[in-house]
């Protein structure tokens, strides 16, 4: 198909799925719109959960959409006052808060790499750190002066936040493009954090050329990074060596190793292959076939539910490891991005204050997947309305809730409450935990994140760290760690932090309506109106 004019370009979006994905399981899918103002074709990316890999599977390498009467009202809105009433306050918010708060605008989603880095939360050689004085060579700033600033960078036309940035002119090195010059959609924080921090790479063009082919090819760029990690972690143990990676040093920040494993992920050949398939198929490999310590690989294989970790270490959050490791989804800090309320405010003391931010926010993110929407402008701005109320009101951010009851009203002319949003979304909630238990992941030993994300694996951790877990073990657990050896001191710390862990599971299923293996009751179904016979059927069978 092809675009006769700008106003044809500007009705066409493609659906793709990569080349990569006939060949390794971390695949998602590129979306494109055409930005006028730049005469690019720009992409954004479904990258999380393989969606790529199944459309490829299917034998379905793109769709092709052509619509040309697009306009505000396309979608026929029952109330377009009340829509224009929502676009008004979230537009004015942003146009006067943005470049105070976060300068999404100006930064984009990379502003995160500075903070994370100063919390400690920036991971670091497959998450074993969480800080480290290059951060700022990847930081915001760089990025800022490097973007493309010819217009707004909205991924969708009517976004006021625009922090959807690219970087122009960028002269490829390696692979069947080299020598090309393109214009890169990117990067993002997570792609910094992943392809950047997490295996020690600290320079922008690195991060820009592998941004660009993990696109191209179709990649989810968080697996693709915590896989390298994981094996580049591998190597350092000589669990991994040049012989069986065919030839590879997987040294921390070896950027040739990198892209070759990448360029190998696109045409199905060497070692990375069998990096592209994530971090758990590894670990399981690598201690059947080169007889690895397989609990120090299940440690340290970054993934929950089969989905490789985000790029925020939950080590200092429990609220968090529950919010990757009680997700339906596997590891994506979509659901639950508790860490600063849990680690940096402590608004969540008790295991019920935990559990309940678990329920709420899960169920009220799930209703922006439901409804397409983007979650940015919800929380990445904060209104002056906030300033007034209790922190843990405030993190919900009412206001801005309230815009999207207005939104939905106005799309659909049917009013609806907060508690309504929440409503709908926890019956689908429960509906996919349903499902994910149909698909054999939806039990108690699935919700257990790797010990790497609650604890420290190793003595170099600890020791980097000494203060902190010392201090645990003398005010939290009671014994003095002075005479302890490292190991001693991480067995206590290990078994401390997984009572804990399990403690918060169990409180987190009593609040979800489910029993202790995670199973939704017959109630729980029955109460959110979803006890179909076979759902019943399931979860009876499962003790429900
Ligand atoms: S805030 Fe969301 S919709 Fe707007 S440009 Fe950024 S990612 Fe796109």
């Amino acid at each position: 198909m092809y675009a006769r004019d700008e106003k044809d370009q500007r009705s066409i979006s493609v659906v793709t799925a990569g080349q990569a994905a006939a060949h390794v399981p971390m695949c998602g899918l590129n979306v494109s719109y055409y930005d006028p103002r730049r005469d690019e074709v720009r992409i954004k990316q479904a990258a999380r959960g393989g969606a790529g890999t199944v459309m490829r599977h299917k034998h379905i390498k793109a769709i092709v959409v052509r619509y040309s009467q697009m306009s505000g009202a396309s979608n026929g809105p029952a109330n377009a006052d009340l829509i224009r009433k929502a676009g008004q306050r979230i537009n004015h918010e942003i146009t006067e808060f943005d470049s105070s708060q976060n300068d999404m605008r100006g930064n984009g989603t990379p502003y995160l790499v500075e903070i994370m880095s100063r919390f400690d939360l920036l991971p670091i050689e497959n998450f074993r750190f969480g800080s480290d004085p290059r951060s700022s060579q990847i930081a915001g700033a760089i990025w800022k002066g490097m973007y493309d600033r010819r217009g707004p960078d909205g991924c969708w036309y009517g976004c006021t936040m625009a922090c959807a940035h690219a970087v122009p002119h960028f002269h490829l090195q390696t692979g069947p493009y080299a020598g090309q010059v393109v214009f890169v959609d990117g990067p993002e924080y997570e792609t910094l954090g992943a392809v950047g921090s997490n295996l020690s790479l600290w320079e922008p063009a690195q991060m820009l050329e592998i941004n660009f082919y993990a696109d191209t090819y179709g990649i989810d760029s968080i697996s693709l990074g915590n896989s390298i990690a994981f094996a580049m972690e591998c190597y350092e143990y000589g669990v991994l060596n040049l012989e069986r990676t065919g030839g590879l040093d997987l040294t921390w920040g070896n950027y040739e190793s990198v892209m070759t494993l990448i360029h190998q992920m696109a045409t199905g050949e060497g070692f990375g292959v069998v990096v592209g398939q994530g971090t758990w198929a590894m670990s399981k490999l690598f201690a059947e076939k080169y007889g690895a310590d397989a609990q120090l690989m299940k440690d340290i294989a970054m993934h929950v539910k089969g989905m490789e970790i985000s790029e925020y270490i939950p080590r200092e959050s429990l609220a968090q490891q529950g919010g990757y490791a009680l997700a339906s989804k596997g590891a994506q800090h979509d659901e639950a991005w508790l860490i600063f309320m849990d680690m940096v405010h402590k608004q969540l003391p008790t295991f019920e204050d935990k559990a309940e931010a678990l329920y709420y926010f899960p169920i009220w993110r799930t209703w922006f997947s439901l409804h397409g929407l983007c979650k940015l402008p919800w929380n990445d701005i904060i209104p002056v309305s906030n300033r007034s109320l209790p922190p843990k009101e405030a993190a919900k951010v009412p206001e801005h809730v309230e815009n999207y009851t207005w939104l939905y009203e106005g799309v659909l002319g049917k009013p609806i409450t907060i508690e309504g949003i929440l409503t709908e979304s926890e019956r689908v909630y429960q509906f996919q935990r349903v499902f994910n238990l149909r698909l054999g992941f939806g039990t108690r030993e699935y919700d257990i994140p790797p010990y790497r994300a609650v604890g420290p694996v190793t003595a170099k951790e600890y020791e980097s760290r000494t203060e902190r877990y010392d201090k645990q073990i003398r005010e939290e657990i009671g014994v003095d760690p002075e005479g302890l050896s490292t190991t001693e001191k991480m067995a206590l710390i290990r078994k401390y932090r997984l009572d804990r862990y399990d403690k918060l599971t169990d409180a987190v299923y009593k609040r979800r309506g489910w029993t202790e293996n995670g199973i939704p009751t017959v109630e729980t179904l029955q109460r959110n109106g979803i006890d179909f016979p076979d759902l019943v059927a399931l979860v009876k069978r499962h003790g429900g």
